[in-house]
């Protein structure tokens, strides 16, 4: 089929609306997609169980909720109602705190680690064996392709419990010479971008340590934390080490303010990091912080291009931007530019984008139409500051929320499209002429959580490594994560480490 010369760019309004309007200058719109295509190939999910209402996990029951009230759970690819979860108020999560100190007194603190250990890895087993239907669950709730849920955040789950079962009695070995004890009870409030990962990175680290827990899952994609509930309770984990109240903002804040919780561990927005921090100040409760970040990728001109292209790629648009290590900055030598944006350009315009639930999908629903409106008043902005847009024509389905792989060229530092994180498939390119001013550039943010470097150089990557304020670095590759490495920011990206043996110093308290 001939390729279809476009002249049309997409621009989505604040409410979501498509409208097009006449292609700038040096804008460019592509359209590959529609030369060939696969097959559809979705993912079963006739047998998937979902509940017409899902109730909190307190105590090692289901109960209905204090406040008698529940909200809707939303497909966001078909806009569809899955399910009704409960709202937890005040009272709510004071039983689950209160079923969290119990279980922490008299049984979970009490045994040796080789016996947490043990349930840590029955869970894992448990995940493994259910994880296709976890994975079509996730992606039915929360939008992210059926290819990301199953190949990615299922296996890294059921390894973060692997793991951490392993240091459970090894405790001794990770801070030889010291004595310790876990904190308590510990309130985890967790975001909708990796909602089962997200909950596997702050529930096995905080029960090897010995601390119960109270997890708040994301409005939008609290259904997987509850079938996994259900696993705890196949696991015959002790009735409340791990509770689960579901809810808004409001739940998360009262589990913050809540007297008797020791921890809080919170992954979220830097805005809601921020008031939880001043929340605590002054109080004895410990707190971590993973926030939001806006991660350079630095491309040099002896870099690998392809390679390097594909990585961009994976950084930018794998679960459709919603990470917060997305490599949403991209910085490339000059010299090397033009190539760099010619293949970008080929490579988005391949990207397939729609029902998450197809295996050969590559861009799935964005998470909720909140996001959606957050992408679009972004992306407006970068146009009226008089960057270009360069934007996959790729067909959105009519129902659903979407946004197509796009990315920005003629972005200077000031822009807010290089300084705020956008948390959707929207990447900003900027260039540069020496290694001094690529890491000048990349550091200038007021978030340091990830950072990527591509190039032929080992000696370069580590003199570079070095001089950028990221927690993480990533060298000819790009998201890749692994429950041995820790994981966590520098500046207003958060403080604190998940993964490894540092995400085990969070829930120990150390003499
Ligand atoms: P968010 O609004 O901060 O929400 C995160 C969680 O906090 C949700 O469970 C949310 O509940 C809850 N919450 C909201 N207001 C609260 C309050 N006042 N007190 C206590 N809890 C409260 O973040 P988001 O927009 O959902 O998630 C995206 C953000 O998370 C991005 O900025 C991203 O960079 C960051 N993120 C960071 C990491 C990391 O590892 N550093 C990983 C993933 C995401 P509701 O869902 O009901 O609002
Ligand atoms: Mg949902």
């Amino acid at each position: 089929m001939p390729r279809r010369k476009p002249s049309q760019l997409t621009i989505l309004d604040r409410n979501g609306e498509r409208g097009e309007r006449p292609i700038g200058k040096r804008e460019r719109s592509l359209d590959f997609g529609e030369r060939w295509s696969y097959a559809p190939a979705p993912e079963a999910h006739s047998y998937i169980r979902l509940r017409d209402r899902y109730q909190l996990f307190i105590g090692g029951k289901f109960v209905a909720p204090k406040s008698g009230e529940y909200f809707d759970s939303v497909n966001p690819a078909t806009e569809e109602k899955l399910t009704e979860i409960s709202s937890a108020n005040e009272k709510d999560v004071d039983l689950a705190v209160k079923a969290a100190r119990r279980a922490y007194k008299n049984i979970w603190s009490k045994m040796p680690g080789r016996e947490r250990g043990k349930y840590l890895f029955r869970i894992a087993r448990l995940i493994q064996e259910k994880a296709r239907e976890l994975a079509v669950l996730e992606t039915m709730d929360g939008g992210k392709t059926i290819k990301e849920s199953r190949d990615i955040d299922l296996p890294l789950v059921a390894a973060h419990f692997f793991y951490y079962a392993g240091w459970a009695d090894k405790l001794h070995h990770a801070f030889p010479g010291q004595k310790m004890r876990p904190l308590g009870v510990a309130g985890q409030i967790i975001p909708w971008n990796f909602p089962l990962l997200m909950a596997a990175w702050k529930l096995a680290p905080a029960l090897a340590c010995g601390n119960t827990c109270v997890l708040k899952p994301a409005e939008t994609t609290s259904v997987t934390a509850l079938h996994l509930a259900e696993i705890l309770q196949e696991a015959e984990l002790p009735d409340g080490v791990v509770n689960i109240v579901t809810g808004t903002g409001e739940t998360g804040s009262a589990l913050v303010t809540h007297p008797d919780v020791d921890k809080i561990a919170f992954t979220g927005s830097t805005e809601v990091g921020k008031r939880i921090a001043m929340a605590l100040a002054g109080t004895k409760k410990k707190l971590t912080l993973e926030l939001g970040g806006k991660a350079a990728n630095i491309i040099f001109d002896d870099a690998p291009v392809e390679q390097a292209v594909e990585g961009i790629i994976a950084g930018i648009y794998f679960n459709q931007g919603h990470v917060c290590c997305a490599g949403s900055r991209l910085l490339v030598q000059e010299s090397v530019f033009r190539q760099v944006i010619r293949k970008l350009r080929d490579r988005i315009s391949t990207l397939r984008l729609g029902n998450p639930l197809d295996k050969n999908t590559d861009i799935g629903a964005i998470n909720s139409r909140a996001q959606l409106d957050k992408i679009c008043e972004l992306v407006d902005s970068g146009l009226k500051q008089g960057a270009q847009l360069v934007q996959s024509r790729a067909h959105l389905p009519a129902k659903g929320y979407w946004y197509p792989p796009s990315f920005f060229t003629g972005v200077t530092a000031s822009h807010r499209i290089a300084q705020e994180e956008i948390f959707g498939p929207v990447l900003s390119v900027m260039t540069f002429r020496t290694p001094e001013e690529a890491i000048a550039r990349a550091n200038n943010t007021r978030y340091g959580m990830s950072a990527g470097v591509w190039t032929d150089k080992g000696s370069k990557i580590f003199k570079i490594v070095h001089q950028l304020r990221a927690g993480v670095v990533w060298a000819n590759t790009y998201n890749k994560f692994d429950p041995s490495s820790p994981f966590g920011g520098y500046k207003e990206s958060g403080f604190g480490r998940e993964g490894g043996r540092h995400g085990l110093l969070p829930y120990l308290s150390l003499r």
